[in-house]
């Protein structure tokens, strides 16, 4: 049997870097298994839908260059399509699939409609809650006689329908990262599978749908791991093979607590909008979770195609630390092709006042220059405004002590008329123009190393440390250099 597998969101309008990871994961083993890797939307909770959602989320996918090859997904205009023969994939158009499922659990006894109201719901979880820790549902509509049951149907009385677990019961189901799970039905709830609204419940449309599209592994994130007896349980009584189950271990923030909107960025949206690279937070997210065998930190997207493996991936939580990530972007922008990186760059600087829309065009060799110059040390590109700002100062003031006495030297003193008869003499201010006049103000003025670069640095940027002098020179132009040296 071939491997399908699949990610099934709910459209909540961001995907939580959780979440693309399990995405990446899933195309991972389904790209190493010569397998199918598709998109269900799971919105069954018709109460959280956020309009607009599942476009942006399969945007946000698409982007990541995470690229599922069924289900639900966008057409070249950006609208929703669905491609596939299992269809459809989006949850709230199978309902009439789920009501025909639903019929048969209810002949076979083991679903059974409650008519319990919410206040005594809420009576009965706070008296559970006091008495055994946890809320659960007392069973009260398991007890009534099918005449009753059925009288009350006919007379619309609104209900659910749950699962009727059987009592006192081991489930057991092996999970390739856990080993064997084992759970009594005496912890568990009787689940609600179908809602007063008519719409099934997560719990009953994942398997209902995982069955149907033929997922031969679920592979969702720990947070899942509790409902899963309920799932094996469903799956048994429909007279169904499980599938093999494998919960990803959580992503955790640096305190070790689950990463959470709370923190910070969380999003695939958030890390785009600032500017980290797709192939970057890829690389990262794989390796939250999963370990290669050798001590590889940095992986294309082919290349974890080729390595990553379940057998690999730990139980443990895996830390999220934007230090890490942000090294790793910096090794992105690095290695970037620098049109590409320039197209991606002029947006913040357009939208920080740096550069015009108009005149873009025109200034496309400036962006480049100055993306030579600062990418050795750019964590991603929301920060480019602030390194661009040295560029476009009027006056230059020293930023700090330490620059204030380079300000003041007599270093300085003896530099820059030297320095400012220099650069009039260049015709452009190219590096190939720069060094050797350097060199030969070097020896004129005896200065050399620290004493000669701080000096000059404070002098055109008002710091002491940065990038390449000569470059910054070259991105500043003669005129600006020569306004600073004056
Ligand atoms: N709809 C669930 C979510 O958004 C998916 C859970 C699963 O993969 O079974 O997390």
């Amino acid at each position: 049997m071939s491997v399908r597998v699949r990610f099934a969101p709910s459209p909540t309008g961001f995907v939580h870097v959780g979440g693309l990871r399990t995405a990446l994961y899933n195309y991972l083993f389904a790209k190493a298994n010569q397998g199918t890797y598709l998109l269900r939307i799971e919105d069954t909770d018709q109460e959280r839908l956020v309009e607009g959602a599942v476009e942006s989320m399969l945007r946000s996918l698409d982007w990541a260059g995470i690229h599922h090859t069924e289900g639900v997904m966008l057409d070249d205009q950006g609208r929703v399509v669905e491609k596939g023969n299992k269809g459809p994939y989006i949850q709230s158009r199978r309902l009439s699939v789920y009501r025909s499922h639903m019929d048969k659990l209810l002949a076979s006894g083991h679903a059974y409609p409650c008519f319990c109201s919410k206040e005594r719901l809420e009576i009965v979880r706070e008296k559970e809650r006091m008495e055994k820790g946890t809320p659960r549902y007392d069973g009260h509509c398991r007890q009534l006689e099918k005449e009753e049951v059925e009288k009350r149907l006919k007379n619309g009385e609104t209900h659910v329908i749950r699962l009727k677990l059987p009592e006192k019961e081991e489930i057991r189901f092996d999970d390739l990262v856990r080993g064997t799970v084992s759970v009594s039905t005496e912890d568990l709830d009787d689940q609600v599978l179908l809602k007063s609204d008519g719409y099934p419940t997560y719990h009953f449309a994942v398997v209902v749908d995982d069955h149907l599209m033929e997922i031969t592994h679920v592979i969702r994130g720990e947070e899942w791991l509790a409902s899963t007896p309920k799932h094996v349980y469903l799956y048994q009584a429909m007279g169904w093979e499980t599938p093999t189950y494998v919960h990803l271990p959580n992503i955790l923030n640096t305190d070790r607590k689950k990463l959470s909107k709370r923190h910070g960025d969380v999003s695939a949206e958030d890390f785009q909008r600032k500017g980290y690279l797709p192939e970057a937070l890829v690389n990262y997210l794989a390796l939250i979770g999963w370990s290669p065998e050798d001590n590889q930190e940095i992986f294309s997207i082919d290349e974890l195609e080729k390595s990553f493996s379940l057998k690999r991936v730990s139980k443990s939580g895996g830390v999220f630390d934007v230090k890490k990530l942000n090294w790793m972007n910096t090794h992105y922008i690095r290695e970037a092709d620098l049109e590409e990186l320039t197209r991606l760059a002029i947006p913040y600087l357009i939208e920080s006042g740096y550069l015009q829309e108009q005149t873009v065009e025109s200034q496309k060799q400036w962006v480049r220059n100055f993306l030579e110059v600062i990418r050795e040390n750019l964590h991603y590109l929301a920060e480019l405004p602030e390194k661009a700002a040295v560029f476009f100062q009027d006056s230059i003031q020293p930023e700090d002590g330490e620059a204030a006495e380079w300000w003041e030297s007599e270093e300085l003193t003896i530099l820059r008329p030297a320095l400012q008869k220099a650069v009039e003499s260049m015709a452009t201010m190219t590096p190939e123009e720069i060094k050797p006049a350097f060199k030969a103000l070097q020896k004129e003025t005896g200065l050399k190393g620290p004493q000669f670069f701080k000096p000059v640095r404070v002098a055109l940027t008002g710091k002491v440390h940065g990038p390449d002098l000569i470059l910054i020179m070259k991105v500043l132009g003669k005129e600006t250099v020569l306004h600073r040296l004056r």
